[in-house]
């Protein structure tokens, strides 16, 4: 099936991202998203705004394209498998399934024989006190995070506030005593062809990424290790698209694996700029069904997330040749809100 019109869940920088690069590929983009103002309406070829749960819009979305891909991976399960019954889903829904639920994102890397962080899941504060040796820990909740939302530092069995009433599920995970945090961006095609990026090191401000960087600062042996965990866990799930797997470097050197987004990465955008093919353009070859193209990096990269007001200064900056900057154009300046990225390419 050649694929002409692909349909993309989500509109925010992710989704203009994709636009864009399937512009390139003469993929037409069909967006649908419940944010009225989402900016990749300005980069799609038609653009849906609707509830995730509109029956109706769905199915006008669906008779637009012949593929969907998504740009975040909270969509209720049930809307994912029920489009995949029309036109294909990819990353496919199971796997949308597996990794949008830490418990059973990290049940599924532990039964790869890859470490994660020590974890266990929570439903009660009895539940923490019977984990007391994971404190000081993070309490996660198990489904719908992102960007440290729904997290909770629990130093000491103090920090349980009387009041909790866990009407969700948690996890309960260790706190690592980091070195460093690392990223592989992995892209698997239909055909089982894989590419994978060099690892991307990271750092995070209050739980959101804010700097990336390659070459990552690691030993061969770490990088290597964490590439090949990326492509087993690829491979395993027998994945087609791009998917990011975000890692942990402890003080002793044990890699981590934190968890998987089964989408195109924050991590990755230095790969628009360093990389002959980003990871926005190996996604949108992968999901249409084009063979794998020969990569190759280009050059060194830093890469700086703008966040909420931070923009002003950017958009009235001047920039030199080694600097691309990219204005996610959001209407609204939030606090924290991700609103462009600056790549810089190094030697
Ligand atoms: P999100 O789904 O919001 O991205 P993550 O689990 O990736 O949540 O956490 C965001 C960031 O918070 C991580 O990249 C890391 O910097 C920090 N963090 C999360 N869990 C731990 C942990 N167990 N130990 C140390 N730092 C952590
Ligand atoms: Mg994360």
């Amino acid at each position: 099936m050649s694929v002409t019109s692909l349909g993309i869940i989500g509109s925010g920088q992710l989704g203009s991202l994709l636009c864009q690069a399937a512009k390139k590929l003469n993929i037409r983009t069909v967006v649908i998203s419940d944010d009225k103002e989402g900016p990749a309406q300005n980069y799609s070829d038609l653009y849906i705004f609707a509830k995730y749960d509109d029956k109706e819009k769905i199915k006008e979305f669906i008779k637009k394209v012949d593929v969907v891909t998504y740009e975040f991976e909270n969509i209720p399960i049930d809307i994912l498998k029920s489009i995949n019954k029309e036109k294909k889903v990819l990353p496919k829904p199971n796997i949308n399934e597996i990794v949008q639920n830490r418990k059973s994102e990290k049940t599924f890397v532990n039964e790869l024989g890859i470490k994660t962080t020590e974890w266990v899941f929570i439903k009660s504060s009895n539940d923490i006190k019977k984990n007391e040796k994971l404190l000081p820990g993070i309490l996660k909740t198990n489904t719908l995070g992102y960007d440290g939302h729904g997290q909770f530092v629990l130093s000491s069995l103090k920090d349980i506030k009387k009041d909790w009433c866990f009407t969700a599920e948690y996890i309960l995970e260790k706190k690592v005593d980091l070195k460093k945090e690392i990223s592989v961006v992995v892209s698997r095609f239909a055909n089982q062809e894989i590419y994978v990026y060099e690892p991307i090191e990271n750092t995070h401000q209050n739980q959101i990424l804010k700097h990336s960087k390659i070459p990552a600062d690691i030993t061969d042996e770490i990088s290597k290790k964490a590439q090949a965990n990326a492509v087993l866990i690829a491979e395993k799930l027998d994945y087609v698209g791009v998917m990011c797997v975000e890692y942990f470097i402890d003080q002793n050197d044990t890699l981590l694996v934190n968890e998987i987004a089964p989408r195109v990465h924050n991590s990755g955008h230095l790969t628009i700029n360093a990389f002959n093919i980003s990871q926005f353009e190996n996604h949108i070859r992968a999901v249409c069904g084009f063979n794998k193209e020969k990569v190759e990096k280009m050059s060194n990269a830093e890469m700086v997330n703008i966040l909420g007001k931070e923009i002003e200064e950017y958009r009235v900056k001047s920039f030199n040749d080694a600097e691309y900057f990219f204005d996610y154009g959001k209407n609204k300046i939030k606090d924290k809100r991700k609103m462009g990225h600056l790549t810089t390419l190094k030697k």
